[in-house]
């Protein structure tokens, strides 16, 4: 039994085939380019799952998209890098390829792959937390990722962390996602010194050779994300925390700062183990796969509601 699975995101989109005994047969990535509209993106989305439908003739099919997701209605509610509000993403998938489609959020279905695939593996409940273009997390707990009750649990990119600090996309000021994201590391740099196309691993890399700006922005963030992760942890007392995210790759020089300044903020407490991801960017496809798994060995769901058409009408959008 094999199924194929997608993860949208604002920049790529990762597509896979997981094979009966979960080995990935195929993954490949297509750019979202989103700037040519909401529809556009929907369309690459369907096309993609359609050829891979067509080619590996899978039994059911998985989806994660970003932003605010209702999983249980299979919508989108509102993905602010994608363009899209209220897109019906699972009924339309599942029209065009005639297949079971599950549905879930990119960060959660990140999570589900690492519990049972990756570095949560051995843990009861854990945080998965990629940090990347933004800052989100998963709440796993016993293997299942909390959605809370308007699908945004673990949004804690907009923990206010610094409360005079930049403006964030969503209104307030000083969110964690703005100090401390990779767009954030390289954009304070860029302020700093003027430099521009620096990445979130150059300024890691200039930090290590001695430029003091890049050591204060790389400071700075992990500070920042230790302040937010203290509140989680503080919150929800997770077994252990698990970063993912192009950050994750930065080893010691990221994990080293980041352990002590946990410990320093957990004051009344052992903090928990932090540790880098195992699966990297296929996190959140594998984990749709999974869902799409699930969602076939379930069996057959209640009969297909009416689909409304696939088109995203000027007033969703607007
Ligand atoms: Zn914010």
């Amino acid at each position: 039994m094999t199924v194929i699975a997608l993860a949208v995101g604002g920049t790529e989109i990762e597509a896979g085939v997981l094979a009966e005994d979960g080995a990935l047969m195929h993954s490949e990535r297509r750019f979202t380019r989103a700037e040519r509209g909401p529809e556009a993106v929907i369309d690459t989305v369907i096309d993609c799952a359609a050829e891979l439908a067509r080619e590996y003739r899978p039994a059911a099919a998985g989806i994660a998209v970003p932003g605010i997701v209702d999983e249980a209605a299979g919508t989108c509610v509102f993905a602010a890098n994608l363009g899209w509000r209220r897109v019906p993403v699972r009924d339309w998938l599942a029209e065009e390829l005639d297949l079971p489609v599950a549905f879930g959020h990119d960060v959660r279905a990140g999570g589900l792959a690492e519990a049972r695939l990756g570095a949560g593996r051995e843990c009861g409940s854990f945080l998965f937390v990629p940090v990347g273009t933004e800052i989100a997390a998963a709440i796993v707990l016993g293997g299942e990722a909390f959605a809370g009750e308007q699908g945004s649990a673990g949004e804690i990119g907009h923990l206010v962390v610094r409360p005079d600090g930049e403006p964030c996309p969503c209104g307030r000021r000083g969110c964690l996602q703005t100090v401390a994201s990779a767009c954030a590391i390289a954009r304070r740099y860029s302020r700093a010194t003027g430099e521009i196309g620096v990445s979130a691993r150059d300024v890691r890399d200039r930090a290590d050779a001695g430029d003091a700006v890049a050591a204060e922005v790389w400071r700075d963030a992990v500070e920042a994300l230790a302040d937010g992760l203290s509140a989680a942890v503080t919150l929800l007392d997770p077994e252990c925390i698990v970063i993912g995210g192009g950050l994750a790759r930065a080893g010691a020089a990221y994990f080293d700062p980041l352990r002590t300044a946990l410990a320093e903020r957990l004051t009344f407490r052992t903090a928990p183990p932090v540790r880098p991801a195992e699966l990297g960017h296929r996190a959140g496809c594998l984990g749709a796969a999974l869902l799409a798994r699930d969602l076939h060995r379930a069996g057959p769901a209640t009969s297909p509601q009416p689909v409304t058409p696939r088109q995203i009408s000027q007033k969703a959008v607007g």
